[in-house]
């Protein structure tokens, strides 16, 4: 069985914003698109989707940044601009970043998506690839296999890497 010590604590890069996980995440995945190379500034962006009631914000207040559009609300610490969380509209799971917890022990990548985008040199070690966004009438198969996957690795060794 997994156990993710929850609740696990995170922060930004300079801690005025800080956060707390109770729910073990639903699934892990890195994003390989433009979008994500221009605001994480590296390769590709880390996520946890976390449930939306196993997430909260203990310490300072986010502002939204990213292209504001109305779906995808990207969450930044107002002093340091760290890239901390995402809400999407219509969906009960936040987007945790992954790097701002603590410890990030177990949070490896499951799935990565927008490969179509992925620059060359970019490896991640997901498992399961997809060239855009997984399609939404296989989410919930998807799910099971990234609970199936989670729970056979040994997080306190900071997972399947070797
Ligand atoms: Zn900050
Ligand atoms: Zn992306």
């Amino acid at each position: 069985m997994t156990d993710w010590n929850l609740p696990r604590e995170g922060g930004c890069r300079c801690g005025r914003l800080r956060f707390s996980i109770s729910a073990s995440p639903l699934a892990t995945s890195a994003c390989h698109c433009t979008g994500c190379q221009k605001m994480t500034g590296s390769a590709y962006s880390l996520t946890a989707m976390v449930p939306a009631d196993g997430f909260v914000v203990t310490a300072g207040e986010a502002v939204i940044g990213g292209l504001r559009g109305p779906v995808s609300r990207h969450h930044f610490c107002p002093s340091c601009m760290s890239w901390v969380f995402t809400r999407i509209a219509g969906m009960d799971f936040v987007n945790v970043r992954p790097t701002m917890l603590d410890d990030p022990a177990g949070f490896e990548p499951f799935m990565e998506t927008c490969t179509a985008e992925r620059l060359p040199f970019a490896a991640t070690g997901a498992v399961r690839s997809f060239e855009k966004f997984p399609p939404m009438e296989g989410i919930g198969a998807l799910l099971r296999d990234y609970a199936e996957w989670a729970a056979a690795r040994d997080l306190g060794q900071g997972g399947a890497s070797s």
